[in-house]
Parts: structure tokens; C-alpha cells; sequence
């Protein structure tokens, strides 16, 4: 079932602000932003969201070539230019917040000497669900889940679904571990917390619960991008993810 899923696109920040250096390659330069989506519409590609797969799975069975683009963390700055490139271009995307840190900042980067930058508050989260973008859980305080107990893990999964559903009016119905770090009975506690799917980063077997994401950096081109947009990434990534993950 998982193979029909289109390929996720992680990314985190869009900015040409020179402190935000210490950010890559989680930060990307706007040229390298506009590279990613000129080369999406060139190509035909449909951006799709998890929610549209939920709610319309017939959007898979259509020819189109589609991809999932998500942006971790929620970063306020993605108002100043990713979005407006976005709706421009009548393209989707995921946001995963953690929910804790609404309207604060990214302190997982701050303590390790990155850059700190403000994240969305309530009234951007709104926003986005009004603009068409779908919102997603990223746990509650943005720690690794596997190295969690399990009813932390629970606590963080449930928190962070509630809170956004409290504030969006929309079902919550995607989530992404922090770190890309995924849990031990993931499945059974996603599931169990009803969520639909959940993204990964690295993952040696992928599914609905377990998605790989490729991330998208300045290095990228159109060559390396038309690489991880394709079927044969996913199944080289089968081979070589480790299966110790994070
Ligand atoms: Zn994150």
C-alpha cells in the first residue's frame, strides 16, 4: 500500500537571512526554494497533503505525478517567503508543530548553538489551515520518542493532536517524529492516537507510519532532485536506511 504513497519532501527553514547559517541544511536559500518548486510545476508534479489522501484516497489512482511537500518545526519566517511562493503557485504543504512551543522558538537548535528563530503562534497555525495547508502534529515538546517511555510517548502523540485540533477546527490526521526519531509499537500507539500517517526520516521498513522523507538542501539540482523524486530512491533507500535509527 505504502508504494503508492508520493514522495515526501522535509524542509524546515526558507531564508536568506545570514544568521540563519547556522541552521543549514535545514535552512535553504530562497534561489534554492524557487529551484525546488520551478522544477515541481516543469514537471507536472501535483502537490498533494496527507490529509488529501484521507479524505479523497481516489487522488492516488490518478496519473498525475505527485509529491508531499512538509515543513518541520514551523518556523514564522516561512510567512515572509516560502508561502507566498506557495500560494502563488497554487501549491500544499504539511506544517508539523510541536505544540509546546507554540509562539516560542526552536530551543532543540538553541542548545546546540543554532540560531534561534520564533515560531508560529496560534493565529499562523489558523493561517495556514485557512490558506489551504494542512497541520500536523510534531509531539508535544519536540524530544526524540525513542527514547521515551512508552506513556510518554502516548502523552506526547495525544497532547499534540488535541491542541491542534483545538486551535485549527480540523482533524489532526499526520504527524512527524522529531529527530526522525521513531518509537518502538509506533504503529499500535500512531494508530491507537488516530492519526493516518506519520513521516519518518531515515527508516529501514517503510509504511504508513514510517514514511521516508528526503531532504532537499541548497547542494540539490535538478539532477538530484529528479533522483530522489524517483521510484528507484525509494527502493535504493529500502537497501541502505540503517536499521538503527535515530
Ligand atoms: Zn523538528
Amino acid at each position: 500500500m505504502t508504494k503508492r504513497i508520493p514522495p515526501v519532501v522535509m524542509l524546515h527553514h526558507v531564508s536568506d537571512d545570514p544568521s540563519h547559517e547556522s541552521l543549514k541544511p535545514y535552512s535553504i536559500s530562497h534561489q534554492s526554494f524557487l529551484q525546488l518548486l520551478d522544477y515541481l510545476e516543469e514537471h507536472s508534479y501535483q502537490t498533494v497533503t496527507f490529509a488529501d489522501l484521507v479524505h479523497n484516497s481516489s487522488i492516488l489512482m490518478l496519473k498525475q505525478k505527485k509529491v508531499i511537500l512538509s515543513f518541520d518545526d514551523c518556523p514564522k519566517h516561512l510567512f515572509a517567503f516560502a508561502l507566498p511562493e506557495l500560494q502563488k503557485r497554487k501549491m500544499k504543504a504539511v506544517f508539523y508543530m510541536p505544540t509546546a512551543h507554540i509562539g516560542g522558538y526552536n530551543e532543540w537548535d538553541a542548545a546546540e548553538g543554532r540560531e534561534q528563530v520564533a515560531l508560529m503562534n496560534e493565529t499562523d497555525l489558523k493561517e495556514l489551515c485557512r490558506i489551504g495547508m494542512e497541520v500536523g502534529a510534531h509531539s508535544h515538546h519536540h524530544i526524540r520518542l525513542k527514547e521515551a517511555d512508552v506513556s510518554i510517548v502516548q502523552n506526547e502523540v495525544a497532547t499534540s493532536k488535541k491542541i491542534l485540533e483545538e486551535i485549527t477546527g480540523e482533524t489532526v490526521c499526520s504527524f512527524a517524529y522529531p529527530f526522525g526519531s521513531v518509537p518502538a509499537g509506533y504503529q499500535q500507539i500512531l494508530s491507537s492516537a488516530g492519526y493516518s500517517y506519520a513521516s519518518s526520516i531515515y527508516h529501514p521498513f517503510e509504511n504508513e507510519f514510517a514514511l521516508r522523507r528526503f531532504i532537499y538542501h541548497d547542494g540539490d539540482t535538478s539532477e538530484t532532485l529528479y533522483r530522489k523524486l524517483s521510484f528507484f530512491y525509494k527502493y535504493f533507500r529500502k537497501l541502505t536506511d540503517p536499521f538503527k535509527t535515530y
